[in-house]
This record gives structure tokens, C-alpha cells and sequence, in this order.
């Protein structure tokens, strides 16, 4: 178990505090299509300013590499922000330096900064001591309430905990809590459900789910590569070759672990990558060398589906077919409405999280009903792969 000092534990009247948050929220054309980021980190700065606490808000949004771009200007998210809270929202336009202290100085206690985007500076994903240093600066303490971006060494994750006294936030320790209680050692017996589209990516994440599970079902184009591998016909399926072996490989370790690999009995193919073209159900022998292969079949799905009651925990990540394309998102959905029918009548610990998966359950308005959904990408895949996570350690050190 993790340890970490707690916001409950520190007086914050009157000090400045400095919260690095992740507001890497999705936007079009500078309007927020989807605000849950923003809403999570609410109870942290509720606190604080029911505690007369100066909020600095600090966070990166996209990738600008190091130089000021005004299409990732957290001035969007800050006006946002302004609108879910009773108190003053301001915004400095820099993140360190003279500007950002007259921001913070004009700010009243209980109020609100945010400032720039951090990685307008190219020393913030670098972890430079210098850029750290300036930041640290600013306050008199240091929160941390993003687990979604602690896989990185960043100068705002990591180096900052080096200068002053640091604290996880409410919903940094509402995700370890539930990933620790729910996973770390899961009620037994426990399916993982795996999906995507590569299993080059996934290697670590199917090594260590081997090792706990009892079960991992294989989904997603992933699939095609172990059956490609076991020396099935897959025919323009997207597959990657060149980790049949590692497939082979994945599944003897999983043997000596006395997990099972279950790979889809039968599929959904297409003759093009495209929504809405002529689809069809077949057995996995009856692939024709013009298939591509999109998501799991109806038999696959009713054969987990009836083995779910067997399972106490079910760890899902990644969809089990191109579920952007009408009607390839069934397999995914259909498994889905299973598992949350499960997890609300029967008990099932239901936890899914990293990406796609956590959209595909929105759009069929399904995470609300699994036990716990992590919004973290990356990072959720990180912990699940039993990595260190850097802001994790750089927090359990300060401790
Ligand atoms: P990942 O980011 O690895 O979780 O992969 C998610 C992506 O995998 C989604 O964009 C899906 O459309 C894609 N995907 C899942 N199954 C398939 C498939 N059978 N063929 C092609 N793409 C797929």
C-alpha cells in the first residue's frame, strides 16, 4: 500500500497552494466537449477554499513542444472553471516568472489562479531543476491531484516534490484507493478483458495481468495477431506479424500461470474498414482472404457473458472492435451491458480504465454502473502493468 501525505493533515489558511492538475481536457475549436476532468478535480479546490487557501492551478494541455501556442492556451479552460465555482477565477498568461507572481499577489485567499500551460516551456517534460525551482516558488505548498499524468518525470510531477512540503489531492487518492482496494490484490477469481489494437503495445499489461488473473479474454485487432499466430486464416485483418512469437510466448507464460488466454470463437467481418458496410458473424475457420476481422462474435460474447458470474473481478481495458464504426462497437457493448447488469445486481467488481474503453462505456452510457472507471490513460495502463509510477514515488518519498 501506497503511503502519502494527505491534504487533511496540513494547516492551509493563508498559504499559497500550488495544485497540479490535469485539465488536458478535449476541445474543439476552443469550447470543452467533455468536462469530467474539470469536475474531478472540484473536491481538492473546494477544500482548499473553504480552508482560506490561495489556489494555483497548474497543468499542461496537448503537446506544443516547448513554445507558446495560443491553440493550447488554458485560458478556454480556466473561463470554464470560473463557471462551476462561486469564487474568482483568474488567469496569469505565464506560468513562472514576474507575471505569474503579480497574478498570484492580486488573487485574494479562497480564490483561484491558473496559470499557462506548463509545457510551454520545454523544461517541464525535460524535469529541469531550474523550472521546478520557479514554480516552487509561487507557494508555500505543493498538491498533487493527477494520476492520469504521475507515469511522467515531469518538473511538475516529480523534481517539484524536491522544494516543498508535498500532499496527494482528494481525487489522487480516490484513484489509488480504488485501484489499490479493487486490484492490487483482487477478489479472486478475477477476468481481464483486453482489447485495442496492438498487441505490441500490450505486451507488459497481458504479462501482468497473467500473473493475477484467472482469465484474460483477447479482443480487438489484438486478436488477430494470436490467431494469425495459432496459424489461422485472418485475411486483411489489421495483424501484427511480426509479434506472432510474442503471442506464442504470451500465451506459455500464461500456462505456467495457470491463466487462460480466450481468444473470440467466432467474429464479426467486412470487406472494408467503414461504418455501416455489409457485415457478417462467422466462425473463426470460415475466414475468406478478403475478411478484415472487426470485432468480436455474438457466440464469443454469450460464452463469457454466461461464464461471468464465475468471476469476482473483472479488470477491463481497450474495446474489442473498431467500436467507432457502426456496427463494430456490439462486441463491446454487448459484454458491456453484462458486465454492468452484473456489477449492479450480483456484486461483480467492474473496473475498466485507459483510454478508448472508458469512451466506448460513455457512449452507451455504461461507466456510471461499473463498480470504478479510471479516466487515466497511460497512467492507469502503467499501474496495471505493476510499473513505478514517478509522481507516485516522488509523493510516497515526501511522505
Ligand atoms: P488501443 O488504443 O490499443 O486501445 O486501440 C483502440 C483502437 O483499436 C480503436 O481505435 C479501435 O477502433 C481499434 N480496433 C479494435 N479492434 C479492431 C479491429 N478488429 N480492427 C481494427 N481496429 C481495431
Amino acid at each position: 500500500m501506497i503511503q502519502f501525505n494527505s491534504l487533511q493533515q496540513v494547516n492551509l489558511t493563508q498559504k499559497n497552494v500550488l495544485v497540479r492538475v490535469d485539465l488536458n481536457v478535449p476541445m474543439i475549436d476552443k469550447k470543452i466537449t467533455d468536462d469530467t476532468r474539470i469536475k474531478a478535480i472540484l473536491p481538492t479546490i473546494k477544500y482548499l477554499i473553504k480552508n482560506q487557501a490561495k489556489i494555483i492551478l497548474i497543468s499542461h494541455f496537448g503537446r506544443p513542444e516547448g513554445v507558446f501556442n495560443s491553440e493550447m492556451s488554458l485560458k478556454p479552460i480556466a473561463d470554464h472553471l470560473a463557471t462551476l465555482l462561486d469564487v474568482k477565477v483568474n488567469f496569469s498568461p505565464d506560468c513562472i516568472g514576474e507575471i505569474a507572481k503579480k497574478n498570484i499577489n492580486e488573487a485574494s485567499f479562497g480564490s483561484v489562479v491558473v496559470l499557462e500551460n506548463l509545457r510551454f516551456y520545454k523544461q517541464e517534460t525535460k524535469g529541469d531543476i531550474d523550472f521546478a525551482k520557479q514554480l516552487a516558488s509561487l507557494a508555500d505548498i505543493y498538491v498533487n491531484d493527477t494520476f492520469s499524468s504521475s507515469h511522467r518525470a515531469h518538473a511538475s510531477i516529480t523534481t517539484i516534490t524536491k522544494f516543498l512540503p508535498s500532499f496527494a489531492g482528494f481525487l489522487m487518492q480516490y484513484e489509488l484507493e480504488n485501484l489499490n482496494n479493487l486490484l492490487q490484490n483482487p477478489q479472486q477469481p478475477m477476468l481481464a478483458i483486453v482489447g485495442g489494437a496492438k498487441v505490441s503495445t500490450k505486451i507488459d499489461l497481458l504479462t501482468s495481468l497473467s500473473k493475477k488473473a484467472k482469465a484474460i479474454l483477447v479482443g480487438g485487432g489484438m486478436a488477430n495477431t494470436f490467431l494469425f499466430a495459432l496459424g489461422h486464416q485472418i485475411g486483411k485483418s489489421l495483424c501484427e506479424k511480426d509479434f506472432a512469437q510474442t503471442a506464442l510466448n504470451i500465451i506459455e507464460e500464461a500456462k505456467k500461470n495457470n491463466c487462460q488466454i480466450i481468444l473470440p470463437s467466432d467474429v464479426v467481418v467486412a470487406k472494408e474498414f467503414k461504418a455501416n458496410v455489409r457485415s457478417q458473424n462467422i466462425d473463426i475457420t470460415k475466414i475468406s482472404a478478403d475478411d478484415l476481422i472487426l470485432d468480436v462474435g455474438l457466440q464469443t460474447i454469450q460464452n463469457i457473458s454466461q461464464q461471468l458470474n464465475s468471476y469476482k473481478t473483472i479488470v477491463w481495458n481497450g474495446p474489442l472492435g473498431a467500436f467507432e464504426l457502426n456496427p463494430f462497437h456490439l462486441g463491446t457493448t454487448s459484454l458491456a451491458l453484462e458486465v454492468a447488469k452484473q456489477t449492479q445486481e450480483k456484486g461483480l467488481l467492474s473496473v475498466a480504465g485507459g483510454g478508448d474503453i472508458v469512451s466506448a462505456l460513455n457512449s452507451c452510457n455504461l461507466a456510471q454502473k461499473f463498480t470504478y472507471i479510471s479516466t487515466a490513460g497511460g497512467a492507469f495502463l502503467e499501474w496495471l502493468e505493476g510499473k513505478n509510477l514517478p509522481g507516485i514515488f516522488a509523493l510516497s518519498k515526501s511522505f
